[in-house]
């Protein structure tokens, strides 16, 4: 898979560019990593990669075709996770799981071997009859994940993925991601270096609606002579440096 971002602007009704002319493109298999402050402009990109949002300007080609014009490819490749994931909270896991699947056109005898799995995946198997509401924010974010992993879809895109998690969690989940993104292409959202810095093979830094940095974690450890990703991350967003 491959997208392409040509010349993509985001402007919100009455509001400031969120994004200023972004041309990038992306192909699988690769962990791609979207990070910088809050304001950048990471969930508005990931909207419009999930057709979510149409861009003022510019546009989206899968695979060489509009964005537009693929939606049921999206629909069947796509696992997305978003910032603010409206789960119904009267139903369990694992109903939830299944008007998921039902949602992604998995068929009803597939979709159980699929929720089965996408379970043990994410650590959920003692919560699978619990109501939604009874789970703990980072059971939650795993019943997110969940969902975005049903169907094994090839374009994974999670928005703040490790958010409510606990540390031992945040680690399995970077394996799982990694491990995703072997096969697939995975971009992941996140203001948290950690979550980027031993796996993923590509790195974009978005500040302002605009494309600061592109390229591998370790060139930007290199590039700022920084003694760690982190440190390389903040000498780039300092502008201390402009090499
Ligand atoms: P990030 O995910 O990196 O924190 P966002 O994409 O949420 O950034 O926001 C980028 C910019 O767009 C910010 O200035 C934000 O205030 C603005 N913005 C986001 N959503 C909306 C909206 N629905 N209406 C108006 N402005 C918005």
């Amino acid at each position: 898979m491959k997208i392409e971002l040509k010349n993509l602007q985001k402007t919100y009704k009455g509001g400031k560019a969120a994004l200023r002319d972004l041309s990038l493109t992306l192909a699988s298999p690769s962990l791609i990593g979207l990070v910088g402050p809050n304001g950048a402009g990471k969930s508005t990109l990931m909207k419009l990669l999930t057709a979510n949002l149409l861009p003022s300007a510019g546009e989206i080609l899968i695979d060489g075709e509009p964005l537009v014009k693929q939606e049921k490819l999206l629909k069947a490749s796509l696992g997305y996770l978003p910032q603010e994931f409206g789960l119904f909270e009267d139903l369990t896991a694992a109903q939830f799981l299944d008007y998921m699947a039902a949602l992604k056109g998995i068929e009803k005898r597939a979709a159980k071997n699929e929720i089965d799995r996408v379970i043990a995946l994410t650590h959920l198997e003692d919560k699978r009859k619990s109501k939604i509401r009874t789970l703990s924010g980072g059971q939650k974010q795993r019943v997110g994940i969940a969902q975005a992993l049903l169907g094994e879809p090839k374009l994974l895109i999670f928005d703040e993925p490790t958010v409510g998690l606990d540390p031992a969690e945040r680690v399995a989940f970077r394996n799982l991601f990694t491990e995703a993104a072997k096969t697939r292409l995975v971009i992941l959202s996140t203001h948290i270096i950690e979550d980027v810095q031993s796996a993923c093979d590509h790195l974009i830094v978005l500040d302002k609606g605009e494309i600061r940095y592109c390229g591998t974690p370790d060139e930007l450890i290199a590039k700022k002579s920084a003694p760690s990703l982190e440190s390389a991350y903040m000498a780039l967003m300092d502008g201390r440096d402009h090499a």
